[in-house]
């Protein structure tokens, strides 16, 4: 277990919003993965602005199209405008979501 060091565990069943909060990044349904911004948090929705200057307006579930794709790690590739480091696509894919329904 020692190569798990790097790794960070999220516990799944958190809210998307704390998933996002935490991660920051955003794979979009066009399989683009953005950087995020900006969060805001409306309640049941939330407005994601991205660095490249895309709104993206969220539901807040924790079985949606976008929190399945964060921890199955889905996307295409990065999106060239949000200028995401290699650190933190790294971090992102080495993030480990536990389930903690046991
Ligand atoms: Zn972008």
């Amino acid at each position: 277990m020692d190569n798990q060091e790097k790794s960070r565990y999220v516990k799944k069943n958190q809210d998307l919003f704390e998933l996002i909060n935490k991660i920051k990044l955003w794979p979009a349904r066009s399989g683009i993965l953005h950087g995020i911004k900006t969060i805001e948090n409306r309640g049941n929705s939330m407005i994601i602005t991205t660095h490249c200057g895309e709104h993206f307006v969220v539901w807040d579930s924790k079985t949606s199209r976008s929190a399945r794709w964060l921890r199955h790690h889905w996307f295409n590739h990065a999106c060239p405008k949000c200028h995401v480091p290699e650190w933190k696509l790294e971090k992102y894919t080495q993030t480990v979501f536990t389930d903690d329904r046991r």
